[in-house]
This record gives structure tokens, sequence and C-alpha cells, in this order.
């Protein structure tokens, strides 16, 4: 099964995230994939981007001197399987907890929520850095490492199209980054339709996210293979052995999450705490991704616009795009997987996120140096508040 684990390179597909360990990459516009270009469909034409100026060249010199000089992998190493061990126990302890050993309906309630943070805990620190092929220096430990989605119930060969080719490009690029689409239930940007129930989107959307779970396990996966599309984009469908990953992985996902809670508790149980485990494993996990890249701070761009103007060379059109929040907190990027240190992540997908609180430094003087802004939330509230106004200006009859 072919899984991207950034945008595909060897493929003849040319890479828009350069890739660390090629040492510094040629500058140069970075065309869409062929397999995405749709000529006949606008707004599924993704932009270019004109060629770097010069910033991320000397920005990725500087990060890739400072692992030569302290000679440091820029993979995750024997921490990294400290950290996958001590996830997994975690993930496996709280559903023991909640299928063999609750009595009372409170033991189901800690159970779940337990469960659902240790699952958000995998997608986090363990799929995301494999799938990016950031986990370790060995392809196969990325693959194998990356089929934890799958066990979730969440295909990682969908995942790879969606997130590291769409999102990770076109970052906040409406028509090409479908992870700032929520259908008519939300208006996260400014050119998107506004319903009038977007007024009170503030309110409600942090409830919705807690369906981004079963919407991927039961739908999207499904949707997104039949149709070969994500959004509006194309995508390569893969052969048999990719439909049938997928078939296995959700077989295994219902085996665990479905057919062996119920051989021990009755159907509405088994329902209800599911319903609690993924409710808010899903609020946690959207909520962590939006608060990167719809809040205040965050640009967004129109992909009609950009494909006939591009504005910024990539690098530069990430830092505009993404934000980190909280940098100072060591127990949220230990459990977040350094998803508060977005910008890094964006910029060095291939490095594992144990490395992000150390380059942050690095990607902040440099930019400071080109006059590159670069944005950061102080705290996690702080960037609560953020998603929260953005989601209230949103909502308004009067934005643009
Ligand atoms: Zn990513």
């Amino acid at each position: 099964m072919q899984t991207p684990s950034t945008a595909p390179s060897s493929s003849g597909l040319n890479p828009p995230i350069p890739d660390l360990v090629d040492d510094i990459p040629a500058t140069g516009p970075v065309a869409p994939p062929p397999c995405i270009a749709d000529p006949s469909a606008p707004l599924s034409f993704p932009p270019r981007f004109p060629q770097d100026r010069g910033f991320y060249r000397e920005m990725k010199a500087r990060v890739y001197r400072s692992f030569r000089d302290s000679k440091t992998s820029p993979f995750g190493g024997p921490r990294m399987v400290l950290k996958t061990v001590t996830i997994l126990l975690w993930f496996a302890a709280s559903y023991a907890a909640l299928v063999f050993f609750s009595t009372e309906w409170w033991h189901g309630v800690l159970a779940s929520i337990s469960l659902g943070l240790s699952i958000a805990g995998i997608g986090f620190a363990i799929q995301h850095d494999a799938n990016h092929g950031a986990y370790s220096s060995n392809p196969g430990s990325n693959r194998l490492l990356s089929r934890t989605l799958d066990f979730l119930g969440a295909s990682s060969y969908v995942w790879g199209w969606k997130h590291n080719v769409l999102h990770h490009t076109w970052t906040n690029i409406e028509g090409s980054d479908s992870d700032v689409e929520l259908g008519v239930i939300g208006r996260l940007a400014p050119l998107q339709k506004r319903y009038w129930f977007h007024r009170f989107q503030q309110y409600y959307l942090w409830l919705a996210y807690g369906l981004v779970a079963p919407k991927w396990q039961i739908w999207d996966d499904f949707y997104n293979l039949a149709t070969a599309r994500i959004s509006k984009h194309p995508i390569v469908r893969g052969g048999w052995g990719t439909v049938v990953g997928v078939i296995l992985g959700k077989l295994v996902f219902a085996g665990w999450a479905i057919v062996i809670p119920l051989c021990y508790h009755p159907f509405w149980q088994v329902v209800a705490f599911s319903a609690l485990t993924w409710g808010f494993m899903g609020i946690v996990l959207s909520v962590v991704f939006q608060l990167a890249h719809c809040v205040e701070e965050a640009e967004f761009q129109d992909a009609r616009a950009a494909a006939k103007n591009p504005a910024l060379p990539w690098a530069e059109h990430q830092l505009r795009t993404t934000v980190d929040f909280a940098q100072g907190n060591p127990i949220l990027t230990w459990y977040l997987g350094g998803l508060n240190y977005q910008v890094e992540h964006h910029l060095f997908p291939r490095i594992c996120h144990l490395h992000y609180p150390r380059i942050a430094r690095i990607v902040r003087e440099t930019c400071a140096e080109f006059g590159v802004p670069y944005s950061a939330n102080p705290g996690f509230f702080s960037a609560i508040a953020s998603h929260y106004r953005w989601l209230r200006r949103m909502g308004r009859p009067q934005a643009a």
C-alpha cells in the first residue's frame, strides 16, 4: 500500500515540502502534483508558489547545521520508543478498565475520558510523525506505526492525501485545504458561504467537533476512496492492496471497538460509552488542530485568486497561515506530540516532534532577520479564546 508520507517525491510528483535529509533542496516554483491538477474545475486547481527568496534555504541550512553540530538525528530514537510504549499502555489500561473492570456508571465515564485522551495521544504523537516519515529513519518502522491510525478506524492512506499533501501544501487556502471545510455546519474561512445559524457557531461547533471520528470511520474513508476525491481534489485511489489494507483496518477496529465490548455489555451501554469516548476524542483532536490554523492570527487565501496570482513562496505562506501556542508548556508539548509547535512542524514535517522546541529558536530568529511574521499564542487558553473570536467573526453577517 502506497501512503504519501509527505507530498510524494519519488513518484514523479513535485515535492512541495522539501526533505530535510535531502540536505539543502533546490528551490523553485512548486507545481501541483499532476494527479491533483484539474483544469476543468477552476476551484480544484491549486496554486503554485513562487520561488523561495532565500529565507527558507537559510532556515533549513541553520536547522540542518544544528543537527549536524550536535550529532543528533532528526528522527525519534529511544525517546520516541519510550513515549510510544507509554501511550499504548495508557490506551490498553483505559480500554481494559472500560470494557472489563467498570462496574459503576462513573467508572465508565472516567475510563471513557481516559481512553479518548489516549486515542488522541496516539494520533498526535505516534501516527502523525510516522505518517510524515518523521518517526524513524527506517521507512518500514514509519509504515508500521502509521497503521496505528488504521487500528483506530481511520485509513492512514486517505490521511496521507488529506493531511500530508492537501493540508500541508496548500494550508488555509480555501478550495485546496480540506481541513478548513466543515460543510454547512461551520464557516471557518472568509470566502465560505454564510448561513444564519453560523451566528451561533462559536458556541455549538465545539460539540460538533465530536462527530469527526465517526464521520471518518464510517463515511469519509469509503467515500474518498470510492470517488477518488477529497473535497474537490482528485487523489490516487491506489490498487487492490490499498483497498484490502483499508478494509482490514476497519475490521480490526470494529473487532476491538464494537464486537468485544458487545460480548460483555448491553448494546445501549456500548453505544453510550463509545459516543462519549469518540466524541471526547474528536473534540480534543479537532480543537488542537484548529488552534494552529483557525485563529485570529492566521491568514486565509482563496485558491482561485492564489492560482492566478500567488502571493508568497511556500515557506512564507506557512508562516502566515500557521500559529504556535503554549510553547513553554512541557506537559502539553509532550501530550500534543509537538502540535503546539505547528509552525515548526509545517516547515519541517520530516523532523520528529521531539526536536521542535529546540528548532523553534532558530525558526524565530530567522523569521525576525528576514522580516517574516512568526505567530505564537502564549498559552493554551489564549489560543482557545482566539479560536472562539475567529468563529464569532466568521459567523457575523458583516464578515468578509
Ligand atoms: Zn502534519
